[in-house]
């Protein structure tokens, strides 16, 4: 397998693009070797610059659910592009996506449609300041929130791929009010409140997806829940990720909590730049135009992006390939452990729906810490016996595979082959 045309381009897009990409988690820093360029995707499959086709376990880190094009989602794009691109007012296609994910998330009456994960997560932790008129939030190591400054502390993948403790050009003051505990942990949440009493929430991943697979253990969540509601604390679920992973509405719902605020982006858009946020009547009424906190966005609820919205839940809402996803991933995840073990490597397998990934270590994993103790030069081996073996996977030790309900069982045998040659790269190390 060669990677000739994608090595060119990336030397030419050196010059005018920041390590010639636009997103830090497409470079191949940990694994080595250039990132690669892409061409074209269909169904499960993507295709490179160089023409290799490889089974994407990647989908554009999390929401090609479908795969790629879609014929019903291609279908409704391209009859909404014949319509025009942005109006700068309002669409009735707003309105219908407003009622299929206010549907699926019983806590959720209203929602604001923003552009990007990042978005309605700052715009979801501005909304609990100003719901409870209080300023410190606390989030738990390894969780991903988005690049806003006050949350850019502990923030799994992407950081932790590249070393980095935090970010420059964060102002102290602007994580000031952020509060660090440690996931699965429900004491060191407590500490925090026995220490402050200015807190407004806690924010979390309901799975955390962004240090590798990380499930909560227990009743962690239902527990925090109930500490929280006794100090009058909010809890605003991030499920940008895990949002229509699982089921057909959030990780909260399975797991039995009912988030506060709930924050969404990734599968919402169907492959288009949006994200969302929502809540209870009671909490959005602050939002203006309703309330006093201020929240607007030139290009939010877009025309294009609301069809590819709109298509894409209602395919997969017909589709409901949550079964299915959990027969896949404990296929992969026993391909893992078996071909692990016949070539004498340590590893543990993390998974919860259709997000599932092998942390390279011999220590369970149930947080940040535990995630950390994994051989990322070994995950670099194993990344790239499976790229040539034809599986595209994040190029990350703490990055989840997905899955996508376009999976053949031809990719399945392909997955479980690529894992194999995999493994025995490892074991030769
Ligand atoms: C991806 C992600 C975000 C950020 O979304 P962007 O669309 O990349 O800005 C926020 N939270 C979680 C849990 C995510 O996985």
């Amino acid at each position: 397998m060669e990677f000739k045309k994608s090595q060119k381009l990336y030397k030419k897009g050196l010059k005018h693009l920041v390590g010639a990409v636009n997103s830090p988690v497409r470079a191949f820093s940990s694994v080595g070797g250039n990132p690669l360029f892409i061409k074209k995707a269909k169904g499960s499959k993507i295709t490179d610059v160089d023409g290799n086709t490889f089974v994407d376990l990647v989908l554009s880190y999390e929401p090609m659910i479908l795969g790629h094009r879609h014929k019903k989602v291609q279908k409704a794009i391209d009859k909404a592009l014949k319509n025009g691109y942005t109006f700068g007012a309002s669409t009735e296609n707003e309105i219908k996506l407003a009622k299929i994910v206010c549907d699926a998330f019983p806590g959720m009456d209203k929602v604001r449609f923003v552009n990007s994960g990042t978005e309605a997560v700052l715009s979801g932790i501005r909304l609990a300041r100003a719901f409870t008129g209080k300023d410190k939030i606390i989030k738990f190591a390894g969780c991903y929130h988005g690049h806003q400054d006050a949350l850019l502390v502990a923030a799994g993948s992407g950081l932790a791929t590249l070393s980095l403790p935090g970010s420059k050009g964060v102002p102290e003051g602007a994580v000031r009010n952020t509060l660090i505990a440690k996931y699965n942990d429900l004491e060191s949440v407590k500490a925090h409140f026995e220490e402050h009493d200015d807190i407004a929430g806690v924010i979390l991943e309901p799975i955390a997806g962004n240090m590798g697979v990380v499930i909560p253990q227990n009743d962690f969540l239902k527990e925090l829940k109930t500490y929280l509601e006794s100090k009058g604390a909010l809890l605003i679920v991030d499920e940008v990720m895990t949002g229509f992973r699982s089921k057909f509405g959030g990780a909260q719902e399975l797991l039995g909590v009912e988030a506060d605020i709930t924050c969404l982006g990734k599968v919402v858009g169907g492959g288009f730049p949006v994200g969302a946020y929502g809540a209870r009547n009671e909490i959005m009424q602050e939002v203006a135009p309703l309330g006093g906190m201020y929240q607007a966005g030139t290009l939010s609820g877009n025309p294009i992006a609301m069809a590819g919205g709109i298509a894409t839940l209602t395919e997969l809402k017909k589709q409901n390939p949550y079964e299915k996803f959990n027969e896949i991933a404990q296929i992969i995840e026993v391909f893992l452990l078996e071909k692990a073990k016949k070539h004498g490597v340590e590893i543990t397998v993390n998974r919860f729906g259709s997000m599932i990934n092998p942390f390279f270590t011999n220590v369970t994993v149930t947080n940040f810490e535990e995630a950390q103790t994994s051989d990322t030069k070994k995950f670099a081996t194993f990344f790239w016996e499976m790229m040539h073996n034809g599986v595209f996977l994040p190029p990350s030790q703490f990055e989840a595979w997905f899955l996508s309900s376009a999976l053949t069982e031809k990719d399945i045998q392909k997955i479980a082959k690529a894992i194999d040659k995999g493994m025995e790269a490892v074991a030769k190390m």
